[in-house]
Order: C-alpha cells, then sequence, then structure tokens
C-alpha cells in the first residue's frame, strides 16, 4: 500500500528513482481511490483509459535510467485544457462531443517531462463561478468536508489532490479559480505572472486575466511543476522571455506590506482574520519585515473585473455558435440555430455573463463601462507597481473565510462574485500570486482550511517560493 495521503511529488520522483514503487503501482493506487470515491465526490468528468499504459511507458524509461522532472507522476487536468484526442467540455454542454485536435502546449511539455495524465476534473462552465457549483455535470464535493463546496472554477482539480486521486493537477486562473479552491481544500494554489504559462489550448474564458496554474501540497512541488511548465511559447504571444521582466535577488530581510484597509471593515470572516493575523506574526518570527500599505484604489479591484471578464467572455464565447464545435440544435434558419444552440448549451451563470459583457461593449456604454474600468485597471497597476518600489511581497488572506456550505451561495451571484475580492487584483495586474495553506477554522466540529496569499512583482516567483517554504518550514 502506498500512503498517499503526505506523499509529494519531491518524495514520489525519489522514491521511483528508487524503485520503492513503480508508476504503475502508483498510478494503481490513485485509480483505487478514484474507483472508490468519484461517484461521490464528481471530482473526474473522465478518467483516461490509457493510464495504465502511460505509467508502464513510465516504468520503461524508470528502467533505462531516464531521469525526466515528472517521470511517472500522476497529473490531473481541468476540464478547459486540451489533450490530443480526449474530449474536453469546459464543464458545458454546448461541448458535448467536441475532441481536442492538438495538445494544449501545457500538456505537450508534461507529456516530455513524463507525466501520467489521469483525466479531466470537473469545473464551473467555462471557468466561471467559485464553487464548482456551476458545471453542467453536477457539483463537486470538497474531500475535507463533503457538505461543502471545493472552491472554484478549478473545484474539481483542488479535489483530486485533496482527495488522493491525483499526486498534483492544473486548474486555470482567471479571478482567483486556482488560489481560491487550493486555500478551500487546504493546498497550494499558483497562479503565476500573466503570461508564465502558455495558454496555447487552454480553453479563453478573459483572454487578458487568464493563466494555467498547478495545485500541490507543497510550496516546493509547485516550484518544481512551475519550472517544468512556464516560458515562452510562439503559440502564445504573451508568453515572455526571461529577460522581459528585472529578477529581483532574494534579499536576506525581506519587506512583505500588507494592505490593512482592505479587510478591516467587515471583508473578513472574524475567525479568518485570527488566522491571518498569527500567520503574520510567524512571518514576524521568521524574521521579515511587516509594513502597513496603501492602495487607495484596490477596493474597486472586484468592480473592474466584473466589467472587463464579461466583456471579454462575451467575444470568447461567440465562437460556441452551434457550427463549428459540439453541440447543434437545428432551428428554422441560421439565427434560430444559434439561439437554440446557445440557448440549451450554456448554463444559467455563462448566459447572465455574455449578456452583461455584450452590454458593458454596446455603443451606448462602452465609454461608462468599459473605458473606465479600463483607466481603473492602469490605475490599480501603477499603484501596486509603486508599492512593489517599497515592498518584495504584498500579504493579504485568499478568501474571505473557509469553505462554504454547498447551495449556500448558489442562488446569489453576488455572494459569490465577493468571494474573489483578495484575487482579482493579482489578474487585473498580470503579477504572480500563490495561496499557502494557514490554519484552521473550526466550523460545526470540523477544521476547515484557509489560505494566505503572497502577491509579488512581475516574474518574480521566486520570491514568494522562497517565503512560502519558510512559512511551511519546507
Ligand atoms: N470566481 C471568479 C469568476 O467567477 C474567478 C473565475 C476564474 O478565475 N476562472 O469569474
Amino acid at each position: 500500500m502506498i500512503e498517499l495521503k503526505n506523499l509529494t511529488l519531491k518524495e514520489a520522483r525519489l522514491k521511483l528513482k528508487q524503485k520503492e514503487f513503480s508508476a504503475v503501482d502508483l498510478a494503481k493506487a490513485y485509480l483505487d481511490v478514484i474507483q472508490a470515491n468519484n461517484q461521490r465526490l464528481n471530482v473526474f468528468l473522465e478518467v483516461y483509459d490509457d493510464v495504465l499504459k502511460q505509467a508502464e511507458a513510465a516504468d520503461e524509461k524508470i528502467q533505462r535510467g531516464e531521469d525526466l522532472p515528472l517521470l511517472g507522476i500522476p497529473v490531473a487536468l481541468k476540464d478547459n485544457i486540451l489533450v490530443k484526442g480526449k474530449r474536453a467540455t469546459s464543464g458545458s454542454k454546448i461541448l458535448e462531443g467536441f475532441v481536442a485536435p492538438y495538445d494544449s502546449t501545457l500538456v505537450k511539455k508534461l507529456k516530455d517531462a513524463g507525466a501520467v495524465l489521469i483525466g479531466r476534473t470537473n469545473m464551473d462552465e467555462f471557468a466561471m463561478g467559485s464553487s464548482t457549483e456551476n458545471s453542467a455535470f453536477g457539483i463537486t464535493r470538497n474531500p475535507v468536508d463533503e457538505e461543502r463546496v471545493p472552491g472554484g472554477s478549478s473545484g474539481g482539480s483542488a479535489a483530486s489532490v485533496a482527495g488522493d486521486m491525483s499526486l498534483v493537477s492544473f486548474g486555470s486562473d482567471t479571478g482567483g479559480s486556482v488560489r481560491e479552491p487550493a486555500a478551500f481544500c487546504g493546498l497550494v494554489g499558483l497562479k503565476p505572472t500573466y503570461g508564465g504559462i502558455s495558454r496555447h489550448g487552454l480553453m479563453a474564458m478573459g483572454s487578458s486575466l487568464d493563466i494555467i496554474g498547478p495545485f500541490t501540497k507543497t510550496v516546493t512541488d509547485s516550484e518544481i511543476l512551475f519550472d517544468v511548465v512556464q516560458g515562452k511559447d510562439s503559440m502564445d504571444s504573451t508568453t515572455f522571455d526571461e529577460s522581459t521582466y528585472v529578477k529581483k535577488p532574494l534579499k536576506e530581510k525581506m519587506v512583505l506590506g500588507v494592505p490593512y484597509h482592505l479587510f478591516k471593515n467587515g471583508g473578513l470572516e472574524k475567525d479568518a482574520e485570527e488566522v491571518f493575523n498569527q500567520s503574520i506574526e510567524k512571518l514576524k518570527n521568521i524574521g521579515y519585515e511587516i509594513k502597513e500599505i496603501n492602495l487607495p484604489n484596490i477596493s474597486y479591484s472586484l468592480a473592474v473585473y466584473y466589467i472587463l471578464m464579461p466583456a471579454e467572455v462575451s467575444s470568447n464565447l461567440a465562437r460556441f455558435d452551434g457550427v463549428r464545435f459540439g453541440l447543434h440544435v437545428e432551428g428554422k434558419n441560421l439565427l434560430e440555430d444559434y439561439m437554440k444552440t446557445k440557448g440549451t448549451g450554456f448554463g444559467k451563470e455563462v448566459r447572465r455573463r455574455i449578456l452583461m459583457g455584450t452590454y458593458v461593449l454596446s455603443s451606448g456604454y462602452h465609454d461608462a463601462y468599459y473605458n473606465k474600468a479600463l483607466l481603473l485597471r492602469q490605475k490599480i497597476s501603477d499603484e501596486i507597481n509603486e508599492v512593489f518600489k517599497e515592498v518584495d511581497l504584498i500579504v493579504t488572506p485568499t478568501t474571505p473565510g473557509p469553505a462554504f456550505k454547498i447551495g449556500e451561495k448558489s442562488n446569489d451571484p453576488l455572494a459569490l462574485y465577493v468571494q474573489d475580492i483578495f484575487t482579482v487584483p493579482a489578474n487585473i495586474v498580470g503579477i504572480p500570486a500563490i495561496s499557502i495553506p494557514s490554519g484552521f477554522v473550526e466550523v460545526e466540529g470540523k477544521q476547515l482550511p484557509l489560505g494566505i496569499q503572497f502577491m509579488a512583482p512581475h516574474n518574480n516567483e521566486h520570491l514568494f517560493f522562497e517565503v512560502g517554504k519558510k512559512f511551511r518550514g519546507e
């Protein structure tokens, strides 16, 4: 029996190399857990039929003495990441029957690194949500407390790692969809610098905000995965060369900035505030300087995000017209085809955002909404970059509180949008951010995990990897 609960990528690589277990043993261990729990938790929408074949191929390479960074490591993928020859639906009925014609750059890199791809995980439809209750294929349950949501929109990918159904996984983060479920499931969730990982083969939500990121149990593993999959890609012009942004050298005594004003006035649940304050004390004890910072316009981030994101959504999702991909519902004429296909294929939240996006881009309103939001985006960006002259990292809680109950907020879109209050600024500005487990709150006799978020200047992930490892004692 392989002990999966605390197994990290780093340890698994070592044990595979030392032949303590084989890649097939490891894959089988995860498949057994999936077999036992997936029906109840609804984490995987599909478990690939060639998992053991991939694991056998990895074992052959191990036998030959090959040493690839992810050789034999079981990885799960969010359902919006393309794997050639496999289905991908983005949690939507509109992509019924769609089979990916090519590998995303992420998947190409994972395959080259020897990873064993387990399957595709459940998600909020087209990555719109904070709870994985918006999928066309049912809700996913949080393995930490099955009455609660795993967070979203990459809830399936988070639950797969937290529930020992894969060793690591990938999701996408447009406004917090990797960091928020990581916090709710007790994991490390990374949102790299915009353009840090290629988006080629990731289904687009808000193209100026989207980024792929990994879920892991440790900061060390997050760094390992990031190193494998990051980098310039000719298929995504927003990826960049290492030299594009200055990499700050690691300092002995880093300065961490905390915008207390953002969550002092009721933005944070009481217990969560206590856990955050304890984390700050811990960081001080490690030897970091804590500095209170002021970001006057950061509180507008959520409003800016919920204008820009739907605008981009309305444009990106126009391609699902019932002609080119997936579902087609026949009408009397082309317009009816569109209306019937989109009306049955898209869920409620997706339709809401397409409508909002179309509205803020309409000729009568784009000056009032879209253009204003763009100006504010620049302002928030300037403020944050200015603050980075004084501090090395910005620190906030990841979410206002721990995982909430299934159904608790599903009828109130605004209550769900508020979950993103601390995570959206990093997407708006394009800077990297990470959520790291920070402690627990006890709710109804259960220990629910929380996360602490660190944001760094563009291309300076190494700064929070360093602090994060110290914080977690890795
Ligand atoms: N919860 C946010 C939203 O619903 C973020 C989604 C995401 O990051 N993909 O838009």
